[in-house]
């Protein structure tokens, strides 16, 4: 047995991969993308967030933290941040505006759970896809499930940034029917700038799994003013047509709704201008892979 830390489970998804899917979402990421949808997966350690709208001012929190010092305070001075994660506030909050994000599931029971929607899956040719976070950050919780499901007949999806070691990507493939892979930029100095990580492991483990695996989507956040020029487009449209394992792209136009997560945890919100892309945008986005013959679907 072996287990992981999971922070959400989303039902009945449709952009994950073929079919109705089950979506996990495990916790802990090596990247911090600015416009990332959900920080509450990038801390691989069980988080604490305040929801302001639940809140009522009553100061339970405050009473009982060690370091009178709740969590929320955090954006007023992000270096102030010394939450032990002890959880005493959340405990203490009478209205359920200190919560947990995320906990430690054995690989049994997150099977236990996943399969409850398996009636779905047969009906739709769904299945799951493992997703976060990057799933790589937790690589033996990841070959587990993914091991399990495929004993079960399961159709499993794996949706990573490709920021792993590429013997923890390639052990994942003989119980993994699709990856989701996330290309964000090949301009190597902005994708460190935006990310925080280079993008040399990214496209050097892209290239290894598409000489092992026959089913890739990629997929690409468009960001008005980080990747949606022509050239930078273009050129991930190139390097998806030069992989015969790509079987399609995926454009999912950028979204700020999480910003009130990244407030939640404490933490800025690093694009809070940024709008989101309308339909002739991402129209224009997808010219150049149409141009080049690729499939592509706007969504997400
Ligand atoms: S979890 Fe953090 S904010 Fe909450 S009581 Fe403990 S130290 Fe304070
Ligand atoms: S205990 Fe809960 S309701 Fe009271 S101030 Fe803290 S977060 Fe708000």
């Amino acid at each position: 047995m072996v287990t992981g830390g999971v922070f959400n489970i989303q039902r009945y998804s449709l952009h994950d991969g073929p079919g109705i899917r089950t979506t996990v979402f495990l916790k802990g990421c090596p990247l911090r993308c600015w416009w990332c949808h959900n920080p509450e997966s990038q801390d691989s350690r069980t988080d604490i967030v305040h929801v302001s709208g639940r809140c009522v001012a009553c100061g339970g929190c405050r009473e009982v933290c060690p370091l009178h010092d709740p969590v929320f305070d955090r954006t007023a001075d992000p270096e102030a941040n010394r939450c032990i994660r002890c959880g005493q506030c959340v405990d203490a909050c009478p209205t359920e505006a200190r919560q947990y994000i995320g906990k430690e599931s054995s690989d049994e029971q997150l099977l236990a759970e996943l399969i409850k929607d398996e009636v779905f899956w047969d009906e739709s040719g769904g299945g799951v896809t493992v997703s976060g976070g990057e799933p790589l950050a937790q690589p033996q919780f990841l070959l587990e499930i993914l091991r399990a499901l495929k004993r079960r007949g399961i159709h499993t999806a794996v949706d990573t940034s490709g920021f792993a070691p590429c013997e923890a990507l390639l052990a994942t493939v003989p119980f993994t029917d699709l990856y989701l892979y996330d290309i964000k930029l090949l301009d190597a100095r902005r994708h460190e700038l935006y990310t925080g990580v280079p993008n040399q492991l990214i496209l050097d483990n892209l290239a290894a799994l598409a000489q092992v695996h026959n089913n890739l989507w990629i997929r690409v956040p468009v960001i008005p003013g980080i990747n949606d020029s022509p050239e930078e487009l273009a050129a991930i449209a190139r390097l998806a047509r030069s992989l015969p394992a790509v079987r399609q792209v995926n454009l999912l136009p950028y979204h700020n709704t999480a910003c009130h997560k990244f407030g939640r945890l404490g933490q800025t919100y690093g694009l809070p201008d940024v709008k989101t892309p309308g339909e002739p945008d991402m129209q224009a986005a997808a010219r150049p892979f149409k141009e080049l013959g690729l499939l592509t679907f706007s969504g997400g």
